[in-house]
Order: C-alpha cells, then sequence, then structure tokens
C-alpha cells in the first residue's frame, strides 16, 4: 500500500530495528519504546487495522499469532508480557496497517489509559 510507513518499513524502503522476520510478518523495535522491551509485530501484507481482518486472512494471522510465543522467548520475555493492539479512532491506533505491540521487562498497568 502507498504511503504506508509499516508497508515501506516491510518493503524495507524504511529502516527499522528487526527483532524477527519471515515470508509472512516481522517484528520490529518501536521508535518510541513503552517498556524497556517494545517491538511491533505486523503481517508484510497491507491490513489497515484489526477491524478489516477477514477469513482470508485466517493463515496469516494464525501464522502471526503461533510465533508470539518464540519471538517472546526470543527476546527474553520468560517472566510475561503484554499483546495490545489499538484499533481505529477509539483504540487510538495511530498507523493504519495492523500491528501488534508486544510489550515487556516491566510490570504492566491494568485498567490501561
Ligand atoms: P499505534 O498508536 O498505531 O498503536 O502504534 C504505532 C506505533 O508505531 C507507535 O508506538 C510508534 O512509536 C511506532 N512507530 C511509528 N512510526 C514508526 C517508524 O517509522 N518506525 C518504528 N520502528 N516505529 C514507528
Ligand atoms: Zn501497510
Amino acid at each position: 500500500m502507498e504511503n504506508c510507513i509499516f508497508c515501506k518499513i516491510a518493503n524495507k524502503e524504511i529502516p527499522c530495528s528487526i527483532a524477527y522476520e519471515d515470508d509472512v510478518i516481522m517484528a520490529f523495535h518501536d521508535l518510541q519504546p513503552q517498556a524497556p522491551v517494545h517491538v511491533l509485530i505486523i503481517p508484510k501484507e497491507h491490513i489497515a487495522s484489526l477491524d478489516e481482518v477477514s477469513f482470508d486472512h485466517v493463515e496469516a494471522m494464525g501464522w502471526l499469532m503461533a510465533k508470539v510465543t518464540d519471538i517472546a522467548a526470543q527476546l527474553g520475555l520468560e517472566n510475561g508480557y503484554r499483546l495490545v493492539c489499538n484499533c481505529g479512532e477509539d483504540g487510538m491506533q495511530t498507523v493504519k496497517h495492523l500491528h501488534f505491540h508486544l510489550l515487556g521487562k516491566r510490570k504492566m498497568l491494568w485498567p490501561p489509559g
């Protein structure tokens, strides 16, 4: 998708610090980390938000979710972590390419802000 910053990251047009990559997904460190470990996990295919996920995406989404445990282990999150997906305006989503925030290495708060 033209002018999508995360498509550009997935296509290596914009540099980032990659934590994990395969043909389907990429995990890279957030520019403005909100925890000692903060990576964004994206499908390489452009999907605008969680609200746009359909049954066409079952394979990619299943793959992404199944990889979370490996990525978390690789980042040393053996004490737990939080996986967050901001969706739409009320969810405060700023980048319109589906992404999951994987946050760890600190105690999280609940309820979130
Ligand atoms: P959202 O608010 O949409 O859930 O999260 C977007 C996230 O993307 C933010 O945490 C922001 O810091 C991160 N971000 C925005 N632009 C870039 C970028 O160019 N590179 C990286 N690594 N992270 C970005
Ligand atoms: Zn995109």
